[in-house]
């Protein structure tokens, strides 16, 4: 089981097991919102609990899904696919021990250009399933 929650406590969770691989996503959208890239872990849609969501927001950011931020702090919690039975969960809002490692990195054609990516894990140039 995951726990997570937003900076300022108005977004707080559980979900889990994850389904699939932790992966740093480097697209276009998750650098904007982020300010850097994602790291992200897909569960199940059914298992995500809020707890508390005073404060959650949800921005279409794309066709395809939205993008689920607090709306105090401006912490990255979530991005749903409209399609399909997963959330995936913004890494950095986990409480620790996580038990979790990055696996992959994917979409790294739109990484950004201040930086290298490197050899450890698996890169796919754009999604791998998520
Ligand atoms: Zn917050």
């Amino acid at each position: 089981m995951l726990r997570g929650a937003c900076l300022c406590g108005g977004v707080s969770y559980t979900a889990g097991p994850p389904t699939g691989t932790a992966i740093a996503c480097h697209c276009d959208e998750c650098r904007r919102q982020s300010g850097h890239h994602f790291a992200a872990v897909p569960v199940s849609k059914r298992s995500l609990r809020l707890e508390r969501q005073d404060t959650l927001r949800w921005y279409r950011a794309s066709q395809i899904g939205k993008r689920g931020f607090c709306g105090t702090c401006g912490a990255t919690l979530f991005w749903r696919g409209d399609e399909g039975a997963h959330v995936h969960l913004l890494m950095g809002a986990l409480k620790a021990p996580t038990g979790l490692r990055l696996g992959a990195h994917v979409w790294v054609r739109e990484k950004g250009d201040y930086y290298d990516i490197g050899a450890d894990l698996p890169t796919y140039r754009e999604g791998e399933e998520c």
